[in-house]
């Protein structure tokens, strides 16, 4: 195995300096600047870089070439894998299935770079706050009623008036994805006039005090205004989106269609390698709308319960008490996480690696790992550790990232011990005669 090292990215959203997990992840002085997304991986917008001698680094890409041992399919690895430690909110989105992201790809490619489509599963690592799904046609109901502001927004951006009053009768979740894309066809200075009107702090109380139920989503608004002032993303997240707060350890998987949007905390995030991003808010960058509305609606049609009922959960399956393995249904990733029990055997717990794929881990509490066989007694590994071409022991600090070869076992303690593991999705179950 070999150490990576990754590349952060400093977006604006990030976390700032001591409080952003990805700067200090990441190595090096942390500067008071936003660290957002620390990259692990081939993606060619940041590709990690394998130590192959202390002062040594080879591009994984070109390492994986050279070394089919460690993935004998491809040198690119089918999943990419981040850390991210979120301060403010991100654009909403949604990503394109595979289908619609080859359509895209050959009619748009400037907006639509690859032909692959995008699921992701992020699993919080802090508490994690994000939109995901639609709200119910009774909560949108709720706010249209009490908030005309938004109520003016719908109609000004061509909500017909019987649709808006149909929101009341309740029923076909279709009309929130027709508010959803009034919202984002009104004119902006509509929305600035409306949230002009809406933020006024008497208004704020006013609104609280007659609908305690809204209370919540009202705060929302004014703290997604705050980070982008005038934006139609404020009503669209804070009225017609699903809010989440995750507690450490669960996930959520977005596939394809589904909109989301993350607006604080830290998680670990696996996707499939793509760029594709259909955004509908909360950012300056370009906006889809006749595709993003399409795409609404093809979730809204997918589903078998109501949207507003969906779970969007991923729960783990526990092979083993120290392991956890986020297994979302698409064959480009899985997620693993190995967490050291305070009664740990000798030798260490172990992990059996993809028979087919390389994967790569990034302990999050400080760890040891062996390659191939049982951890040797604590008193030789410092003496035994090596960091060096094809080392079988190391010492792993928090933000400590590894490639780990195809088809080998590890072996990993160390106290509280909590290594995240990225690899492909495990094979299909061979069926039965
Ligand atoms: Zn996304």
């Amino acid at each position: 195995m070999f150490r990576l090292s990754c590349e952060a990215k400093q977006y604006a959203w990030g976390k700032v300096g001591q409080a952003s997990i990805v700067a200090k992840f990441s190595g090096g002085s942390i500067r008071e600047e936003p660290f957002a997304e620390l990259w692990m991986g081939t993606h060619p917008s940041g590709p990690s870089e394998v130590v192959v001698r202390s002062n040594e680094k080879v591009k994984l890409p070109e390492f994986l070439r050279a070394h089919p041992d460690f993935q004998a399919s491809s040198p690119e690895l089918p999943f990419l894998f981040k850390v991210l430690s979120i301060g403010m909110a991100l654009s909403i989105q949604s990503h394109p299935d595979l289908t619609r992201a080859r359509a895209l790809h050959s009619t748009d490619p400037k907006h639509y770079p690859d032909p692959n489509h995008k699921p992701e599963l992020c699993c919080a690592l802090s508490e994690l706050e994000c939109l995901c799904g639609l709200r119910s046609v009774a909560e949108v109901a709720t706010f249209v009623a009490q908030v005309d502001e938004l109520r003016d927004v719908l109609l000004a951006g061509g909500m017909p008036r019987p649709d808006i009053d149909a929101l009341r009768e309740g029923g076909d979740p279709m009309l929130v994805v027709r508010a959803i894309e009034a919202t984002l066809r009104c004119r902006p200075a509509t929305i600035k006039d409306a949230l002009e009107r809406l933020m006024a702090p008497a208004r704020l109380a006013a609104l609280a005090a007659r609908e305690p139920s809204m209370d919540a989503a009202l705060r929302l608004a004014g703290r997604l205004q705050g980070q982008f002032p005038f934006d139609c993303g404020v009503l669209v997240g804070a009225f017609l989106l699903r809010y989440h707060r995750l507690a450490p350890g669960e996930a959520l998987f977005l596939g394809p269609n589904v909109p989301h949007a993350y607006l604080a905390g830290d998680c670990v995030e696996i996707m499939a390698t793509s760029d594709n991003v259909v955004r509908a808010g909360l950012t300056p960058k370009f906006k889809d709308v006749a595709v993003l509305c399409e795409m609404l609606a093809e979730h809204v049609a997918a589903s078998p319960v109501d949207p507003a009922a969906r779970s969007f959960h991923c729960d783990p399956s526990c092979p083993a008490p120290h392991l956890s393995v986020y297994a979302p249904p698409v064959p480009e990733f899985q997620l693993v996480r190995l967490r050291v029990p305070a009664d740990c055997p000798q030798g260490g717990v172990s992990w059996c690696g993809h028979p087919t794929s390389a994967a790569i881990a990034i302990a999050t509490q400080p760890c040891w790992v062996s390659l191939g066989r049982p951890l040797p007694p604590a008193f030789e590994r410092i003496e035994r550790e090596n960091n060096a071409a094809g080392c079988d022991l190391l010492q792993l600090g928090a933000g400590s990232v590894v490639l780990l070869p195809a088809n080998r076992a590890i072996w990993v303690d160390g106290p509280n011990g909590d290594l995240w593991i990225g690899t492909a999705a495990a094979a299909p179950a061979l069926a039965h005669k």
